[in-house]
């Protein structure tokens, strides 16, 4: 696939670690321009917080100042939140912080990117096979994804010219999977995805391979949702 991405202005949250990470060295690898928006200091990486709403709308601002514009914006920071919790040991304070990140978060990055996207934009949001297949122990990040996907489908309906969509992988082996799992993603019989599989994911949905895709969401689990 000729994904059409070089020289394009590309921000990726989320793009210190894991599946962002990927995203980041992805893009670049097709010739595009990245700039990269996270809660934790790297090289490169514009620091902020994506649930404080005046330092992501600077920090957006920053980069596509930087970037002159953004044709592409990936949404990849996120929380697992409590994991392996009961919901009757599970308090409100950690439902709200998982939906900060996660669907508010999201949101925020979509308002404060829209003035810097031009037509034929392409936003791609994270979700999670969590959507749709339930993983025990884990219910404000089930209901989080769940928001995501509904998420995309209004924000594609609602904003002219730019494309959103979703990806919804199942475990990808990055440090959040590690912290919550552990060795279980060593285990041959588990499946497990690469970080690298779902940047090749996102490249699809940003490019204009993806071009008539639009408010979906793209589950990635090796067909376990099928059985
Ligand atoms: P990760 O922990 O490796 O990376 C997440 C990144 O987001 C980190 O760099 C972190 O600093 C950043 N971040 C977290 N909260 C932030 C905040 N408030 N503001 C700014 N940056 C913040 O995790 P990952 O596995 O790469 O997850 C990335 C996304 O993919 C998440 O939305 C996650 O839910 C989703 N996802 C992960 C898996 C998996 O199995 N790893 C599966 C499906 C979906």
């Amino acid at each position: 696939m000729r994904t059409e991405l070089a020289g394009k202005a590309v921000l990726v949250t989320g793009g210190a670690s894991g599946i962002g990470l990927a995203c980041v060295r992805a893009f670049r690898e097709e010739g595009a321009r990245v700039g990269v928006i996270d809660r934790t200091p790297g090289d490169g990486v514009e620091v902020a917080d994506v649930t404080d709403d005046a330092a992501l709308a600077s920090a957006v601002a920053t980069v596509a100042g930087r970037l002159g514009g953004l044709d592409v914006v990936v949404a990849c920071a996120g929380i697992s939140g409590p994991v392996g919790k009961p919901v009757a040991e599970t308090t409100a304070a950690e439902v709200a912080a998982v939906l900060a990140v996660n669907v508010t978060g999201q949101f925020l990055l979509v308002k404060h990117a829209l003035p810097h996207l031009g037509d034929g934009g392409a936003v791609v949001l994270l979700g999670s096979d969590s959507a749709f297949t339930a993983a025990p122990g884990m219910v404000p990040y089930c209901a989080s994804k769940g928001a995501v996907v509904a998420m995309t489908r209004a924000l594609a309906v609602e904003v002219p010219g730019i494309r959103v969509n979703c990806v919804c992988p199942s475990v990808v082996d990055t440090p959040m999977a590690r912290g919550d799992l552990g060795d279980v993603l060593d285990d041959p019989a588990f499946p497990v995805q690469q970080a690298a599989d779902v940047a090749r994911q996102v490249l699809y949905l940003a490019s204009p391979a993806s071009r008539p895709v639009n408010g979906q969401a793209l589950l990635a689990d090796f067909g376990m949702s099928a059985r």
